[in-house]
């Protein structure tokens, strides 16, 4: 049996997208900068999957820009913020994505002050600490927060946060890598500078996102060349990406109350087998308001400990793990270590999707079980 329990790594495509992309791997191969028919097809379906991004973000096409994924966007948004919007203070957390910390620890100079915001040991932001460092900033304030965290799955109260960089006049950017497609985003209603989106996280292909880049900032691009994406990023456009990743995300939001109410169900349904069979297993992060699709979870120690995800390979199981251990060449978890988990147990993160059956958790479960306890159970 195979089992895929890593979608907050990577999502399987959705048969529906890959047929959507299909005639533009085939048929509609037009370079969009050619004024020809051949051009004109292509140019015609990056401007439909825009417009079709942006009415279901609620925002103006001509916010959203093209890029090769959530890594790009994170840095056209970070670097943007500081080359061209004068902001010589970042506030972020240490639990970011790196797409994110790297980004912001390389715009650290002599000019550019990087604040650290406080959490709690669940990786909840303190609200009151970020209040008071934009409060004492004297300096134009970037606040790079994730929506949810990728390993834990901590949510982000993002009108909260909007609402506070806008009393303080900070520019606010959120790496959504993890949520885009999952929750509703009112782009007119949260007021937010810059949000992103990756296509591979929501079962569309790889290699493609986006940057939501409100009407009120210009950054300049990141890749200089041609005049692509209004000049905001040069370079031939990937045109099936944008299709699939425009049909992709059509799909989530067409059917985002059934897909959540199953992953829910999913994770909950996971969650309940652990503690039954696994006695001292814990949730690393929120327990109960967490990003639905991760489920990341300390397990007793035992033997097997360190083999863990190699034995669940092999068992044709793949997940994550979440070490929060630094020793060698394994760095571990950022995001354990800042949170303090205890790292003389393993914890491992299991991510779901809609494709995601209760069949696989059982199997996931028993295997699991036998490595650490020893026994072979039905579960
Ligand atoms: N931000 C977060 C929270 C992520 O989880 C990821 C991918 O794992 C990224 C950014 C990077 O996205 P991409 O793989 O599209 O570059």
């Amino acid at each position: 049996m195979k089992v895929y329990l890593d979608n907050a790594a990577t999502t399987p495509l959705a048969p529906e997208v890959l047929e959507a992309m299909m005639p533009y791997l085939q048929n509609h191969f037009g370079n969009p900068s050619s004024t020809h028919q051949f051009g004109r097809s292509a140019k015609s379906a990056i401007e439909t999957s825009r417009k079709t991004i942006a009415r279901l973000l609620n925002c103006s096409p001509m916010e959203i820009c093209f890029t090769s994924g959530g890594t790009e966007a994170d840095n056209m948004a970070i670097n943007g913020a500081v080359n061209e919007l004068g902001v010589t203070h970042i506030i972020s957390s240490p639990i970011e994505h790196h797409a994110v910390l790297h980004t912001v620890s390389h715009c650290a100079s002599a000019k550019v002050r990087i604040s650290m915001v406080n959490l709690d040991e669940k990786g909840h932001v303190d609200l009151d600490h970020l209040r008071g460092l934009l409060a004492s900033a004297k300096e134009k304030t970037l606040v790079s927060l994730m929506q949810a965290n990728n390993e834990v799955g901590t949510l982000l109260d993002l009108e909260h946060v909007s609402a506070l960089c806008e009393e303080f006049g900070a520019l606010f950017h959120s790496d959504t890598v993890q949520t885009m497609g999952h929750y509703p985003l009112d782009l007119a209603k949260t007021k937010i500078h810059f949000v992103v989106g990756s296509a591979h996280k929501f079962h569309g292909p790889k290699g493609v996102g986006f940057l939501y880049i409100n009407r009120t900032v210009h950054v300049r691009p990141l890749l200089l060349g041609g005049s692509q994406e209004r000049n905001m990023r040069a370079g031939t456009e990937n045109i099936y990406g944008i299709v699939g990743m425009a049909k992709a995300l059509e799909l989530s939001f067409d059917h985002i109350d059934t897909h959540r109410a199953h992953i829910e169900n999913i994770k909950a349904y996971m969650k309940s087998r652990l503690q039954l069979k696994i006695p001292g297993v814990a949730v690393n992060g929120c327990e109960d308001r967490s990003l639905y699709t991760v489920l990341n979870v300390r397990l007793p120690e035992s033997d097997n400990s360190s083999m863990l995800l190699f034995l669940l390979d092999i068992d044709g199981i793949a997940c994550s793990g979440g070490s929060a251990c630094s020793s060698g060449s394994n760095q571990g978890s950022h995001v354990l270590r800042a949170l303090k988990v205890d790292n003389t147990v393993p914890s491992i993160r299991f991510s779901f999707s809609r494709y995601t059956t209760t069949q696989e958790v059982d199997y996931t479960v028993s295997r699991l079980k036998e490595h650490l306890i020893g026994k072979s159970i039905p579960v």
